[in-house]
């Protein structure tokens, strides 16, 4: 052992201090026992396998299934003067052969092995016959049979175990629940492993879930007071929709690249190409899009349906801040998609308990939406972590619902649904109540009902959302053949019979959201904006010549640092944190000739005079 973890975190990472579990995480591996430990995405999982790699004797494999983010993170790893490799089906031959041979003659740090390629006798004896320093098993989850990313390599991999016995194995991953959990240790043989579990908090991100009519225009009007430049995912249910969002965001003058299954492989690749190579870049897709996005910048994810689950909901927005920095989760839903959802719910097919799992699981995700108090703290509770005190993050703790005492236009909403004779669906509902003239509600004779105009003083948007929440707890069911009929439940009589009242939550005036989120600014000053913006220039012309993806060169949170501190020497430039010693020397000198440059034009200011950035 010659240098310490430490030592590697400062000199090779620019890093100053270990996060969460990781130096416990790495003292473990060091010193040869197993590990299996759970992170948040953008928690900081590949240092715990990076570093001991490092400090150990041999080579450190990667078990990974995600090829696609091989490449990168190999480029990655060079920048930072590690002798790291891959091995995958990406490769020729004469490739394959030299990474081979570097590997046996103990000339690399770290090797990304594809999992069916590991189980191979071939390359099984090619590690007998190398020096191995750890095993890290990635995305772990995969060995589970239940979830949708299963891979049957990943249950074979305990032959590791057994032709390795001396080896230390990590399984990494972010999957929260606890059934995959013990399936991890069980089919990994991770019996003696210590276990790290992280909080799955992630602090940086804003949720915000908001409910109403044209979604589109909300969209539209969060984008351009939060992230006028910034790169984001905005995922919709169809691949129609994706079509049509991505085409009218770039009649708005954004770049906007659609994503999904039902474009050729050779068009997603260059989508998902241009979303990381260059800045500000939207994605619009289905949720085939995400599995192995490592883009640490990704500034907001938007939904613009409601996701299956709080699982996936999570999974989703977590691709957002992986570099700490401030980042939104923002959904709009209106009551179609929570109609369509109840409609899964009853239609469903499969097994009986594949159902009651799959409709709880969407009951969870509407009582998120439907609820008054912190987002957080439900999302957190969900997965089995407690949590104290409202975050003072979220959409409801910064600026609370207000409920009403909606009682009374309940109880005309279900008695015009129940006098209609539960026949019709939300809309026709409405324009009774409202009084709508209209030919085929005198055509049914329902202008003559006692709940014919009625509604008067709620307009239409108010009773659509009124009607979404009776809809969300269940006093009123949407139909099975898909017409959207409603009928009503038990639970309507005590509210009915005016035994029981309900408290309905109060439309948010759209100007009312939510305070902005500096997400694009960060730590940025205002006076610090146009340096920053010359750095990040320089980094994109760096990245094209290299062929790498701007963030490998070096992170936003980076950037800014030196936009504020503005380092006159690879002394000063050297205490900025992400920087190690390999980027100072191959880096340090352009970056200080443009921070040098912009200086003298732009004297330092020292933010005396700095405006708040909102009132
Ligand atoms: P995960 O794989 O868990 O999603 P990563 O390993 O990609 O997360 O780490 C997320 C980001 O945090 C990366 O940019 C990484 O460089 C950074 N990071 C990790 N550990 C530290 C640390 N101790 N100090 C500062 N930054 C860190
Ligand atoms: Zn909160």
């Amino acid at each position: 052992m010659t240098k310490s973890a430490q030592h590697i975190l400062e000199e090779v990472f620019g890093y100053r201090c270990f996060r969460h579990h990781q130096k416990d995480i790495i003292q473990t591996l060091i010193q040869g026992r197993d590990v299996m430990t759970l992170m948040p995405t953008g928690g900081g999982k590949s240092l715990c396998y990076q570093i001991p790699a490092l400090v150990r004797e041999g080579t450190g494999i990667v078990v990974s299934p995600l090829i696609a983010l091989m490449k990168d993170q190999v480029d990655a790893l060079r920048q930072l003067g590690i002798r790291a490799a891959f091995l995958n089906s990406t490769l020729s031959f004469e490739e394959v052969r030299a990474t081979e041979q570097a590997l046996r003659e103990g000339g690399l740090d770290i090797l990304y092995v594809a999992p069916e390629r590991l189980l191979t006798e071939h390359m099984l004896a090619l590690l007998e016959a190398s020096r191995i320093a750890l095993f890290a098993i990635d995305e772990a989850h995969c060995v589970s049979q239940w979830g949708h990313d299963f891979r049957r390599e990943y249950q074979q991999l305990s032959i590791l175990h057994q032709r390795f016995p001396g080896v230390p194995r990590i399984a990494l991953t972010a999957t929260a629940d606890q059934r995959t959990r013990a399936e991890i240790i069980a089919q990994l043989g991770l019996e003696q492993a210590a276990v790290f579990i992280n909080s799955f908090d992630r602090p940086n991100i804003r949720y915000a879930l908001s409910e109403g009519q044209n979604a589109r225009e909300q969209l539209w009007r969060f984008l351009e007071r939060e992230h006028p430049r910034d790169a984001g995912i905005v995922y919709c249910l169809s691949r129609k929709k994706v079509e049509s969002i991505a085409a009218w965001l770039n009649d708005r003058g954004r770049v906007a690249l659609p994503y999904h299954a039902g474009l050729a492989d050779e068009v997603r690749h260059r989508h998902q190409e241009r979303f990381l190579r260059e800045e500000g870049v939207i994605v619009v897709a289905t949720i085939a899009f995400g599995m192995g996005i490592d883009k640490p910048d990704v500034r907001f994810v938007a939904h613009l349906n409601l996701p299956k689950s709080i699982e996936a909901y999570y999974q989703e927005t977590g691709r957002a801040g992986r570099d700490g920095l401030p980042a939104n989760a923002w959904m709009a839903y209106g009551l179609q998609d929570v109609i369509t959802l109840r409609q899964m719910m009853q239609e469903g097919d499969g097994d009986e308990r594949y159902k009651r799992v799959a409709h709880q699981k969407l009951e969870a995700m509407l009582g998120l939406c439907e609820l008054t108090t912190c987002r957080r703290r439900a999302l957190l509770e969900y997965f089995g972590e407690a949590c104290e005190a409202p975050c003072g993050n979220c959409d409801n703790c910064l600026s609370p619902p207000q409920t009403w005492d909606g009682s009374e236009a309940a109880r005309k909403a279900l008695s015009c649904v129940y006098r209609t004779g539960q026949r019709f669906g939300v809309n026709y509902v409405i324009d009774v109540l409202c009084g709508k003239d209209d030919a085929r509600i005198h055509h049914n004779g329902h202008h003559r009902l006692s709940t014919y105009g009625i509604g008067g003083e709620l307009n239409n948007t108010e009773w659509r959302s009124l009607f979404r929440q009776l809809i969300a707890r269940r006093y009123l069911e949407v139909d099975l053949e898909g017409h959207g009929t409603l009928r009503l439940t038990d639970l309507c009589r005590p509210l009915l019979r005016g035994e029981a009242g309900i408290e309905l939550r109060r439309l948010r005036k759209a100007e009312r959201t939510s305070k902005k989120n500096k997400a694009a600014g960060g730590h940025l000053r205002p006076q610090d904006a146009s340096l920053f913006e010359a750095l990040r220039r320089l980094r994109l012309t760096l990245a094209e010549a290299q062929g790498v993806p701007p963030y490998v060169i070096f992170h936003d949170s980076t950037l800014m640092e030196m936009a504020r501190i503005r380092p006159r020497s690879l002394d000063e430039m050297r205490a900025i944190s992400g920087i190690g010693e390999h980027k100072l020397k191959r880096y340090g000198q352009v970056f200080l000739e443009t921070i040098a440059s912009h200086t003298t034009r732009e004297p330092v200011d020292t933010g005396a005079e700095a405006t708040p950035e909102e009132a």
